[in-house]
């Protein structure tokens, strides 16, 4: 597994790859990586000859009041369990290399990255389109991959490519969880046991809500105001419980097949994203 610290020789080692006819697929990540994460990189395996994994702790992407600072890092762990995937090269520049010092320019997204989590973090997508499309040109990547579990991330950056006409294929990946059901998140290391087990209720109340509709009922007004109560029980504050079409963002009028119900919550100092696609 090769360890390219700086933009040029990621470059370098994807346009070698192209000139041997070898496809190359992008996995970003801000690491400490967890089942998550690896299942992404097998799915990109399956997509092209060659896997490139980042892993960036994005400072553009978090808020000033934000955990950047304490996000969790553990780079000798990620690049062990990167070669154990098979992976060909790992991403991990320094915020310097990454970014000009005098940077001007970034990528706003107008509408979709303005609801759910952009209503509560709204300089995050920008930094994340910013970050991601530079991940896109230094790696020359054919293919890009990212989990549902992010659900939003993922129909904002589909978006940027279909709007600028980016030459990469996105995948989606499904949302892997523990057994219990708690959705895989880097941030679940904040959590205290009690913490832990407060945080199930995400997905419980999703799961709930998720019967319910099986059950015939498709008032998407119903569904999220049991999901918030369910949440107002057990989190210390919630963000949002909301229904919306995956693609569009756009609250539903009955829920259906491509259905999101997303929620995020704090438990203790901790916030949790999760989603259910119906
Ligand atoms: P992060 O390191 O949190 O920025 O995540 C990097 C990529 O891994 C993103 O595309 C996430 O959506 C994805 N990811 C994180 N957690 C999960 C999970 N539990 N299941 C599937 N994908 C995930």
């Amino acid at each position: 597994m090769k360890i390219c610290r700086t933009k040029k020789s990621l470059s370098a080692l994807s346009d070698a790859w192209h000139q041997a006819g070898e496809t190359v697929a992008i996995v970003p990540t801000m690491g400490y990586l967890h089942e998550g994460h690896l299942s992404l990189v097998r799915l990109a395996k399956k997509k092209a000859r060659r896997v490139a994994v980042s892993v960036f702790v994005n400072p553009t992407q978090f808020g000033p009041n934000e955990d950047f600072e304490r996000y969790p890092r553990d780079e000798r762990h990620d690049f062990a369990l990167l070669r154990a995937e098979g992976v060909d090269a790992v991403f991990a520049p320094a915020p310097e290399d990454m970014y000009a010092e005098d940077a001007t320019v970034s990528l706003v997204e107008s509408k979709l990255s303005k609801v759910l989590c952009g209503a509560f973090r709204p300089t995050h997508f920008a930094g994340v389109l910013t970050v991601v499309l530079k991940l896109f040109n230094v790696s020359r990547a054919d293919v890009a991959v990212f989990g549902q579990k992010d659900a939003q991330q993922l129909a904002v950056i589909r978006r940027m490519v279909r709007d600028l006409d980016v030459p990469v294929e996105i995948v989606g990946a499904p949302l892997v969880r523990e057994k219990d059901g708690l959705a895989l998140s880097s941030r679940n290391t904040y959590l205290s046991a009690a913490e832990r087990r407060r945080a199930l209720s995400l997905h419980k109340a999703l799961d709930a809500a998720e019967a319910d509709y099986r059950a015939g009922k498709t008032d998407p007004a119903a569904a999220t105001a049991r999901i918030a109560k369910a949440l107002a029980k057990s989190c210390d504050s919630v963000d949002y419980a909301e229904a919306v079409d995956a693609d569009t963002l756009e609250p539903v009028k009955k829920l259906g097949p491509n259905t999101l119900l997303a929620v995020a919550a704090y438990v203790g100092k901790t916030r949790l994203i999760d989603n259910h696609l119906l």
